[in-house]
């Protein structure tokens, strides 16, 4: 496979700012190597971006136990649509991946997908209650890198302290959904102006910012590794930042609605904008783009949480919490902060792909001839209005519909194969041009 005509995009990678990438037995040659063999497929990408393919490290699979939302098979699809070849998956599923036997059957579900890389994280406490630890190094064997309570906070901080000192043995990193669930209560959206309006229960932004100064507090005295998820307000990327200054060794990761989105859009009532955390104020979107550009943020992540209609069609404050977001969070990246210059193609490609693979310890987020091709092609003229209707994706719960957006991931390829090709459109109007097949 031969794919000419655009530009690789993969800062400090040995191919960056070359022109075209060649595919032969599913590995990355140099350009113009093997120039007898005869190509099977020519792409040419007219201006289109080849990236090393892009990471999700916080995707809902609900697999097992609520397939009805989503399933390994689709929730892949949907990853492969979005220009994702590698997704991590939270353990909130029934039963939850806190032994080896989840992660297995997690890992055989994938090898019957699509292709796309499936990395499952583990719990850190069984069930997720704030009890006994799991038995890391039993995960960690099964291939578990990370593990997260992502959805059920472990309350208890001397637990959390535990996990930590237990995870640093084994270099797993710990994924902190940090929320004061006493605070929370049962509020369904951020608690401000809009929440006074509407008379919805609020959310107020200190229930993630105590809990992410206290991870912070416990990665500093026990010097494990820590990633904060969906960071959502201005106090969280403050506390991170400083935390980085004084070498405490946090990541952080936010998703693309909260740097499109504010708690006005709760007007609406529609539960497609119920999330956790919720959607905060235009000062909060102010700083997590800040926390954006200047690294504070490293990773776009999607959060992709798929419910089922009768979840998500009910009174605000019966409804579930999440949206899905693996085939929106390219275009919104490439929409609301390529497009307007906050980010260039190479911070793009840290962001939603190296940034994650380096976390996770992933041998991915990098173009290497000799290397098994695994990459995104990138089409950044493509317009394109959001219709859930048309998802791979169970679910439909998706808050941008009619949206419009320009960007999109023409080609998805893992392992030299295409698991992803929009190639209907692509012969249409992108100026993809197909030779031989
Ligand atoms: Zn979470």
């Amino acid at each position: 496979m031969d794919l000419v005509g655009g530009r690789v995009v993969d800062p400090d990678g040995p191919l960056n700012r070359r022109e075209g990438l060649r595919i032969v037995d599913g590995r990355l040659v140099e350009p113009g190597d093997q120039a007898d063999l005869e190509s099977d497929l020519m792409i040419d990408l007219q201006g289109g971006l080849l990236t090393p393919g892009l990471s999700d490290m916080h995707v809902h699979l609900r697999e097992p136990g609520y397939e009805d939302a989503e399933t390994v098979a689709t929730g892949l699809r949907a990853a492969a649509r979005g220009g994702f070849t590698r997704v991590a998956c939270m353990p909130n599923t029934n039963p939850p991946v806190d032994q080896r036997s989840v992660v297995e059957l997690l890992l055989a579900r994938a090898r019957e997908a699509c292709g796309v890389h499936l990395h499952p994280v583990g719990a850190v406490t069984r069930g997720l209650k704030s009890d006994d630890l799991t038995e890391m190094a039993e995960l960690k064997e099964a291939g578990v890198t990370a593990v997260s309570n992502d959805g059920f906070p472990v309350f208890s901080s001397r637990t959390m302290r535990r996990a930590m000192e237990y995870a640093k043995t084994f270099d797993m990193l710990i994924i902190s959904h940090a929320e004061d669930e006493g605070l929370k209560g049962d509020g369904v959206m951020n608690e401000g102006y809009w929440s006074t309006v509407l008379g919805l229960r609020g959310i107020p932004a200190a229930a993630e910012e105590i809990a992410v100064m206290r991870d912070i507090a416990l990665s500093r005295l026990t010097g494990c590794r820590l990633h904060i998820a969906h960071v959502s307000t201005a106090g969280s990327v403050d506390a991170i930042r400083r935390a980085k200054a004084e070498g405490v060794p946090v990541t952080a990761e936010t998703a693309p609605h909260y740097f499109t989105l504010t708690h006005a859009a709760l007007q609406s009532y529609d539960a497609n904008f119920k999330m956790n955390p919720p959607l905060r104020t235009e000062r909060d979107v102010e700083a997590i783009l800040q926390g954006i550009v200047d690294g504070t943020l490293d990773v776009i992540a999607t959060d992709h949480a798929p419910h089922s209609q009768e979840k998500k069609e009910v009174e605000l404050d019966q409804a579930s919490f999440g949206i899905i977001g693996l085939e929106t969070s390219l275009g919104l990246v490439m929409t609301h902060l390529l497009r307007p210059g906050r980010v260039g193609a190479e911070d793009l490609v840290r962001l939603m792909s190296q940034r994650a693979a380096k976390i996770m310890g992933w041998n991915s987020g990098h173009l290497r001839a000799g290397e098994l091709a695994e990459l995104t092609l990138i089409d950044p003229q493509a317009t394109w209005t959001v219709d859930p209707e048309l998802f791979a994706s169970k679910s439909r719960n998706c808050p941008f519909g009619g949206w419009e957006l320009q960007g999109r991931a023409a080609l998805t390829v893992v392992e030299g194969r295409l698991v992803h090709w929009e190639k209907s459109r692509a012969e249409a109007d992108s100026g993809l041009l197909v030779r031989a097949l």
